[in-house]
């Protein structure tokens, strides 16, 4: 097919997400043909900075050659098959390495095929958990405001943007929400850097009051992505860790976005030196090749579900993709690539780069701020920076910024007013300087009116 006939036939038929449909008279969908490390290249042969590796799920670049070779020799062998009954290498193999290699002692591995199942399971999990072990009062989840863990309708029960879950409140489960960490707006006045969570407080009053309602708390540690990359230090989770003991609540970690080194560390929660009782992986697990999703557990919880069949205890949860091959020997691969190409130890002088472009991006009038954790960093623009008033969300100014960057050859996304970068881990210098060259540009055209 021809370039417009590609987006002809797409605008018959397909159905985008995360889009008003009616953008696209204005902003056809572009075409991609094919990946070459950081860029998508598009049937006209225009080339993108691919600057949200795909919407954070691209770890090693598109069209990776290890990747590559992983995924063939898998189909060769089989694409997939039942996983209920049968099990297979690479199932195992990554079962084992991500217990070794997440935090704590998650000894159990659940796999689904996407974050939002992953969440639902972990949701389910503990709900049942204490169904089974004598608290059939622990029923409730809290979250925090502008969370977000996904679009299945027990996965936006829990998310906080109302953005995405407004419409679809009255068909949603019964949570509890605490006020999450704001830091560019700190109602205390302080900082990130060297602050110790006063805000966690509101959280920790709801738990203690409810805590015999409450089965778990998720959240999104170190950064809530969706609500536009803020960054929250990590004391918070040791603070949250600690509550959630003393409350016999749960802890789940959402590291579906920020886990595979994001944020500069294997997994966020490492940061923080606590472990979480659940916690849930996709996005990066198979370097942004296909769909898989893991829920990680301890012992603990796994023994309260293990008995004979009668006792009628087994959790029952199941998708007929669970545990498909490719992906999982996808997984694999993505953890000997992290080992063998020391891609952590590259990350700092990257972060590096960032940093140097912070004080670029603040010496414009209207950006507030510049943040960063890890190879993440944040624009948010602001129509008042010495009262960090927003823009109208109806002026779409992050949107704009999108559009601009693109016309350049740089793939951005907006989040309300704030313009964020995730690139690949292993995006070259280069190709960073030129993203956030084109980022400055843009920003700077956006916010001159
Ligand atoms: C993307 C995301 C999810 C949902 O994952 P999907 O695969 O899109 O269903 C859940 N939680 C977080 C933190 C995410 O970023």
């Amino acid at each position: 097919m021809e370039y417009q006939d590609i987006v002809r036939y797409d605008r018959q038929h397909v159905w985008h997400p995360c889009s008003q449909e009616k953008d696209y008279e204005l902003q056809p969908p572009i075409p991609v043909e094919r990946g070459e490390g950081v860029y998508l290249i598009d049937k006209a042969g225009r080339r993108y900075i691919d600057g949200v590796s795909s919407w954070w799920v691209n770890l090693f670049g598109h069209n990776h050659p290890r990747l590559n070779r992983a995924l063939k020799d898998q189909v060769d062998r089989i694409s997939h098959h039942i996983f209920a009954g049968f099990t297979h290498e690479p199932a195992v193999e990554l079962a084992r390495r991500l217990s070794e290699l997440t935090p704590g002692n998650l000894s159990r591995v659940f796999f689904a095929d996407n974050g939002s199942a992953a969440v639902e399971v972990a949701l389910k999990m503990s709900f049942q958990y204490w169904q089974q072990s004598g608290r059939p009062e622990k029923i409730r989840f809290v979250s925090l405001s502008d969370a977000y863990h996904g679009e299945t309708v027990g996965a936006l029960s829990v998310g906080g943007c109302d953005l995405y879950r407004e419409v679809y409140r009255p068909m949603l489960l019964e949570t509890f929400q605490a006020r999450g960490p704001d830091c560019y707006r700190c109602p205390y006045g302080l900082h990130r850097d060297s602050c110790d969570a006063p805000c966690f407080e509101t959280l920790e009053q709801l738990v203690r009051e409810r805590r015999d309602q409450i089965a778990a708390v998720i959240i999104e540690p170190l950064i809530q992505c969706a609500a536009g990359m803020r960054i929250y230090p990590p004391i918070y989770l040791r603070k949250l860790r600690a509550l959630c003991d003393d409350c016999q609540v749960h802890y789940i970690a959402d590291e579906i976005a920020v886990g595979f080194g994001r944020t500069g560390t294997l997994f966020a929660n490492e940061q923080a030196g606590v472990a979480p009782d659940l916690l849930c992986l996709s996005k990066g697990i198979t370097g942004g090749y296909l769909p898989l999703s893991v829920t990680l557990a301890g012992e603990e919880i796994y023994q309260a579900f293990y008995d004979d069949y009668q006792s009628l205890k087994a959790f029952l949860h199941s998708h007929s993709y669970t545990g498909n091959p490719l992906a999982c020997a996808l997984a694999v691969e993505v953890l000997n690539i992290f080992k063998d190409e020391k891609i952590l130890e590259q990350l700092p002088a990257r972060m590096a780069l960032l940093d140097r472009y912070a004080a670029r991006f603040e010496a414009l009038s209207q950006v507030g701020e510049f943040r960063r954790c890890g190879l993440v960093a944040a624009v948010e623009m602001v129509a008042d920076r010495s009262r960090r008033t927003p823009y109208p969300w109806q002026q779409r100014r992050g949107y704009q910024v999108y559009k601009k960057a693109l016309q350049r050859g740089a793939l951005l996304r907006p989040l309300g007013n704030v313009v964020y970068f995730m690139p690949p881990l292993t995006i070259p210098d280069t190709a960073l300087e030129e993203l956030l060259e084109t980022a400055l540009q843009a920003v700077k055209e956006v916010t001159a009116c």
